[in-house]
């Protein structure tokens, strides 16, 4: 007889978008005629620049000739691409890295659920509330926590609010934590934190030997200068902190799939008997056993999105998406709305009018605009009266959801 992993059945199965699509369905079979205009799921919508399309190319006929063939490339991506990204992403920022310290891999939602492999189920672990919500769902998997509460509370995790009250950005915990998720800019909230609010989540990380998961996917959306892209431009961040990316976001690669995970070399965890244990060696040989490295095309791609050709291609993209996100922030905005984010992330977080439930407001925009957003309760107990629109639409469908929307609330 075989049995289950039975951490599994804690999880409320995928509540947030199966619930969101039969809502939405339900709508368009009892009103064929209505034009349903969807900015709910976070996934991008223009193809891919030019240049990154000529690489895949080039990448895969580069396959079917004996001369350039490759075949399993190294588990932790090929030095070239970690190299590009050392170089083109990272130096700029004033941060170093040796490319030894890049795992490339085929995404960062894969990536930070199985960091969770070469940590202590001991651990205490700390997530924000509202989360993206694999790292709340991926703890719970692995058996780090008991049953959920009536709030949606898993037992034995610690939740942080982050509420319009706080500006989003979580108080350190007054309880010791070992494990901080932390995403900046964030999902759902679209809101980033400053260098002086990232060096007291590492202050407190190096004071307690706690390691701060960082998840910076969409760093390539920040407009404003003085907001930090990564965790290493932080002080000391090298000794407490672990970051993946995405080209997902940044360089439409949803479904590609490729992305990466930092382990600096000083970076250690300790055994029960008091030994320190680098992080990135455990992390090597977690992707050596478990993990056969990304597609040789697919790396090829991501190289080119920092090429000279590439970048200000892939940079027109983001600013196309970010003027959405001006769009919708703006006209909400002057129909009175409250709304977050949207400014260096694309995503806009909005308190719903008069109070109203997430859920009510969802059935109301769709009811009654044919909008389809996200509700902010899905993401977490604190994002109850909160609501996400995402900014990857097209800009007509952008510009004519404001429009429905500024009719229903505006003057
Ligand atoms: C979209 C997203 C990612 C990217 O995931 P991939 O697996 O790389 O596509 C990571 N973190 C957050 C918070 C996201 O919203």
């Amino acid at each position: 007889m075989s049995l289950v992993n039975e951490h599994y059945l804690k999880l409320k199965a995928g509540y947030l978008f199966p619930e969101i699509g039969r809502r939405v369905k339900a709508f368009s079979d009892s009103h064929p005629e209505a034009k349903v205009i969807r900015l709910g799921i976070g996934d991008v919508t223009r193809p891919l620049a030019p240049a990154v399309i000529k690489a895949f190319h080039e990448g895969v006929d580069d396959l079917g000739k004996s001369e350039t063939f490759h075949g399993y490339g190294p588990e932790q991506g090929y030095e070239w691409l970690s190299k590009v990204i050392v170089d083109k992403s990272y130096q700029p920022l004033g941060v170093t890295l040796k490319t030894s310290e890049v795992f490339i891999s085929d995404g960062s939602k894969c990536d930070s659920a199985n960091i969770l492999d070469i940590f202590a189920l001991g651990n205490k672990v700390a997530i924000c509330d509202p989360v993206y919500p694999v790292y709340n769902d991926t703890n719970v998997m692995i058996g780090r926590t008991g049953e959920a509460d009536e709030r949606g509370y898993y037992q034995g995790l610690v939740y942080l609010p982050c509420t319009a009250e706080n500006h989003f950005t979580p108080a350190i915990p007054k309880e010791k934590v070992d494990i901080i998720y932390l995403c900046y800019p964030n999902n759902p909230t679209g809101m980033v934190a400053t260098t002086e609010q990232l060096q007291a989540w590492v202050d407190y990380a190096n004071a307690h030997q706690a390691v701060i998961f960082f998840d910076a996917a969409y760093e390539a959306f920040i407009t404003e200068p003085g907001i930090p892209h990564s965790i290493y431009e932080i002080d000391g961040a090298r000794t407490c902190a672990i970051e993946f990316r995405s080209f997902s976001k940044t360089a439409g690669f949803t479904g590609v799939r490729c992305g990466l995970t930092v382990v600096p070399e000083e970076l250690t965890a300790m055994t029960a008997g008091g030994e320190k244990i680098a992080l990135n060696k455990l992390w090597n040989r977690r992707q050596c056993t478990k993990f056969n490295g990304v597609s040789y095309p697919v790396q090829k791609a991501a190289a080119a999105v920092y090429s000279d050709e590439g970048w200000p291609q892939v940079q027109e993209i983001i600013a196309f998406y970010m003027e959405n996100a001006r769009l919708i922030r703006e006209g909400l905005s002057a129909a009175g709305i409250t709304c977050y984010g949207g400014v260096n992330a694309p995503y806009i977080w909005l308190k719903t009018p008069g109070g109203m439930k997430s859920w009510d407001f969802f059935d109301k925009l769709l009811n009654e605009c044919h909008v389809v957003g996200t509700p902010g309760s899905g993401f977490g107990p604190s994002g109850e009266g909160y609501f996400r629109l995402s900014a990857f639409g097209s800009r007509e469908n952008v510009q004519e959801a404001i429009k429905r929307i500024r009719q229903k609330w505006g003057n």
